[in-house]
């Protein structure tokens, strides 16, 4: 029998972490023959529906579940943790100014990256998800020196999923048939969706599409505002897919790309592409034995270019922030 892996979730009484937790225990961030305890991070309001949350999970009987550990409390919550997924965040309100965003996820992801310092695992793998993603990542990692700073990861999934999306409706390939996009840069509305070496069917996928008016108008911005259009659609912010995407990224990682492919995530750079060293910005990766490697040698056309160039001068200003707040 394996050990079981220890899985920490912050903000685990949320929307994304009701969509979550239930299939991390039936398998599907690890693997259907990997043993998973669940210890969740909630703030004392979140702690009631955080063990209403369990009491359901304790009901489905999943084989694979050993135990469920709740706390308030970081030091408790990230003990022995070997993959993180760090879902709360303090979400922008109206009229609110990007420092103080900032500020108040500072408070979050400090103390988070000082109890993964203190109390994770050596092997831990941090997922940040909670908003502002990459530079939420960058303050827990500045919190954590003794972790080796790869760890520290940003979900950039859903987005390439929103992309392959796209690329299947507009196409009619299926996803399955879909290789190589890459969404670059932050998560936000100025990360960009490259299909310029993406394939279709064995395609260049942007020479089959043929349509750059479509890519500028029309696939580039729904991807990028997807998130706000399903707020508008469903009445409340996409869970079920973000917690997909979670899934996705953490499978991955662990598992491995396929042969032929990569995948989007957002990690610290090493320079590549000009984006300035040790920002966790997105790129293309491939994976293997439980690490990742940034894809080099990519041509990088003109309409490219401008658009990671943007993105990454979002993140260079967060950065700046950040560090303007002491926060890292
Ligand atoms: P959700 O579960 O819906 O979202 C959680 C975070 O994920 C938000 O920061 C959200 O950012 C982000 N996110 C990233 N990608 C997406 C996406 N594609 N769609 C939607 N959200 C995305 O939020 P809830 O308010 O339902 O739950 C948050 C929980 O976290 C609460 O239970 C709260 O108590 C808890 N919390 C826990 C903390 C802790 O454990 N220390 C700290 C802070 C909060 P955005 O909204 O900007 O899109």
């Amino acid at each position: 029998t394996r050990t079981p892996v220890n899985v920490t979730v912050t903000g685990a009484a949320g929307q994304i972490g009701y969509a979550l937790l239930f299939r991390i225990a039936s398998g599907h961030l690890l693997g259907a023959d990997v043993p998973v305890k669940l210890r969740l991070l909630e703030i004392p309001q979140g702690l009631k529906a955080a063990e209403g949350t369990a009491m359901e999970l304790v009901d489905c009987a999943f084989p694979l579940l050993q135990g469920i550990d709740i706390s308030d409390d970081p030091n408790v919550a990230f003990d022995g943790a070997n993959v993180a997924l760090l879902v709360g965040a303090r979400p922008r309100t109206k009229g609110m100014e990007r420092g103080d965003l900032l500020e108040a996820n500072g408070g979050i992801f400090k103390p988070q990256g000082a109890a993964i310092n203190a109390h994770a695992a050596d092997d831990i793998k941090v997922l940040v998800v909670g908003n502002p993603a990459n530079t939420n990542a960058l303050i827990a990692q500045a919190a954590a020196p003794d972790v080796p700073r790869e760890r520290f990861t940003a979900m950039t999934r859903l987005d390439h999923n929103r992309a392959l999306g796209q690329l299947s409706k507009k196409t009619g390939v299926p996803v399955s048939e879909i290789k190589k996009v890459t969404i670059w840069g932050n998560h936000s509305a100025t990360q960009y969706p490259d299909i310029f070496h993406a394939e279709l069917a064995g395609k260049n996928a942007a020479e089959a599409v043929n349509d750059e008016k479509w890519l500028a108008e029309d696939f580039i911005p729904t991807v990028a505002k997807r998130g706000a259009a399903i707020i508008e659609a469903r009445g409340a912010s996409s869970a079920a897919s973000a917690a997909s995407a979670a899934l996705n990224h953490v499978n991955t990682w662990v598992n491995g790309t396929a042969e032929g492919d990569w995948t989007s995530m957002a990690v610290p750079s090493d320079g590549s592409y000009g984006v300035p060293e040790g920002l966790i910005s997105s790129f293309p990766v491939t994976t293997s034995n439980g690490s990742y490697e940034i894809v080099q040698g990519l041509e990088i056309n003109e309409f490219s270019r401008t658009r990671i160039d943007a993105s990454v001068q979002e993140l260079v200003e967060e950065r700046e922030a950040v560090r303007a707040l002491g926060l890292i």
